[in-house]
């Protein structure tokens, strides 16, 4: 399988500013801290964590939404970090974003019509008719009635909506969507509706997508390999049936270890591993391997050495923990 897109240390890191007159930089918050992976074509690649781990902020990166303070990020062809104005413009054309909040990310004031058009507008795609069927078309794709093109977000529910921000970015014929926590603002008993609309357009589309999440379940579900984030770094990625069944760095085992297992029998023999303390601040990671301060098996060496490396373990099994290469 080809490599759609590949990131190399990227980081992104926001400046800490202090002074009312006189500011100055006081520090810096390492939101991605160098991580390194790629997407590969048609695949689903999942992207967990819990909040404020850089999940959401690596998926910006990939999209040049924020800049990177530094590394790569190659797609296709084209190194991203290195273009900009109409050559980036044309890059980013195949590369979309859907957010968490169908209701924030929708303006109140336009047509579902004007919504899922804008994009074919502002690229010059189409106008007039040829805007207006391709528009209904788009409905249609998302499970829409293409008549609501007339009509206004506040008059849908939020599944109908999140369908609406599906329609939006799939109007350009994007290649790669980088879909930040899709259905985490939807009902329960909508979810499955969403993903299983995604996982539909992807088969029909030839789409690749970055999924991010912190519910671990629905990463199962959707996900071709699974990428683990903790304060800034992955420190797992691997298939997912690897990483599911054999997880092999700490945090990504105690992480999985509270999901429920629907069978009783063997949820009543399972094991929690309980993590102490407080993810610490990302302005100032510790020393060492920055999951020491919680790893419940940690060593000496994980607090003096250097970080360990995020390496490949066998068979594409990519780990950062001292104890496993
Ligand atoms: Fe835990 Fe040490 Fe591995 Fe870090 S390197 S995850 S502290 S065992
Ligand atoms: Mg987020």
């Amino acid at each position: 399988t080809q490599t759609l897109l590949r990131i190399e240390d990227l980081q992104v890191h926001f400046p800490v500013m202090e002074g009312l007159i006189f500011q100055r930089q006081v520090g810096s918050v390492k939101a991605v801290d160098g991580i390194t992976f790629e997407v590969r074509q048609g695949e689903t690649l999942g992207l967990v964590g819990e909040s404020g781990c850089g999940k959401s902020t690596t998926g910006k990166a990939i999209l040049q939404l924020e800049r990177p303070t530094a590394g790569k990020i190659y797609f296709k062809e084209a190194e991203l970090t290195a273009i900009s104005g109409e050559s980036l413009r044309q890059q980013r054309r195949e590369m979309q974003m859907i957010f968490q909040d169908p209701y924030a990310s929708l303006n109140p004031r336009m047509t579902v019509g004007s919504i899922v058009g804008e994009p074919l507008e502002v690229h010059g795609l189409a106008s007039g008719k040829e805007k207006r069927d391709r528009v209904a078309e788009l409905l249609h794709i998302v499970g829409l009635n293409p008549k609501f093109i007339t009509r206004y977000p506040h008059e849908f529910s939020g599944g109908q909506r999140q369908r609406i921000v599906i329609a939006r970015a799939l109007a350009v014929n994007p290649k790669f969507i980088v879909a930040d926590e899709p259905i985490a603002a939807l009902d329960v008993s909508i979810q499955a509706q969403v993903v299983n609309l995604m996982q539909k357009l992807q088969q029909e589309l030839g789409l690749t997508y970055l999924f991010i999440a912190h519910d671990l379940s629905v990463v199962r579900h959707i996900s071709d390999r699974v990428a683990v984030m903790y304060l800034g770094k992955v420190v797992e990625l691997a298939d997912r049936v690897a990483l599911y069944e054999n997880p092999l760095h700490p945090y990504t085992q105690a992480l999985l270890s509270a999901v429920p297992i629907p069978d009783p029998t063997i949820e009543a023999k399972r094991e929690r591993i309980i993590l102490e303390g407080d993810v610490p601040s990302p302005t100032n990671p510790p020393q060492g391997c920055r999951f020491h301060t919680r790893c419940p098996v940690a060593v000496d060496a994980c607090r003096h050495n250097p970080e360990p490396e995020f390496k490949d373990a066998g068979n594409g099994h990519y780990v950062a923990c001292h104890l496993v290469n």
